[in-house]
């Protein structure tokens, strides 16, 4: 068990294409995810906020997600694909850089399929919230953040300033 340090946007690493998990590494996903898990239920209590995280995020350049929304998942080796071409703009936010907000867009529908940690292939279909949060995961695992996706130069709002929405 062990909470990890969070990568910060600035890290180059955070840039970092990962590579993808092989049949015969399951004693690594088994404690990545333990640090996922552990790092995640930490940032949440602290930040009250946080429903996934990415290998890279704790330095290691792996294809493997850890979500906990309800109950958890692992995935593996994730692959997305679009449903349809229907998108949303949403106000996007990342542990990599908590204090910061960026309007991106995202598809409203996708459908992921993945490896479990017993090695089954798993296909699972995503709307509205977690649509838009497995698109931003995966991203970590192609070394895009929310940054990079900015609608525009506009995009960009400090946790703080937030009040400001209200008078738009
Ligand atoms: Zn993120």
């Amino acid at each position: 068990m062990a909470v990890r340090k969070i990568l910060l946007l600035g890290n180059p690493f955070l840039y970092t294409v990962c590579k993808k998990v092989e049949k015969d590494e399951s004693d690594m996903v088994m404690s990545v995810v333990r640090d996922l898990h552990d790092t995640l239920m930490d940032f949440k209590k602290i930040h009250k906020a946080g429903r996934a995280i990415a290998a890279p995020q704790i330095g290691v350049d792996k294809r493997l997600l850890y979500m906990h929304v309800g109950e958890p998942l692992v995935l593996i080796n994730p692959v997305l694909e679009f449903k349809d071409t229907a998108t949303m703009v949403l106000w996007d936010d990342c542990m990599s850089f908590p204090d910061l907000l960026v309007k991106v867009k995202r598809y409203c529908h996708c459908k992921v399929t993945f490896f479990d940690p017993e090695w089954k292939k798993q296909h699972v279909e995503y709307s509205g919230d977690m649509s838009e949060l497995i698109q931003h995961e995966y991203d970590h695992l192609n070394g895009i953040l929310a940054v990079s996706r900015a609608v525009d130069g506009k995009s960009f709002c400090l946790r703080s300033e937030t009040h400001f929405w209200s008078n738009q």
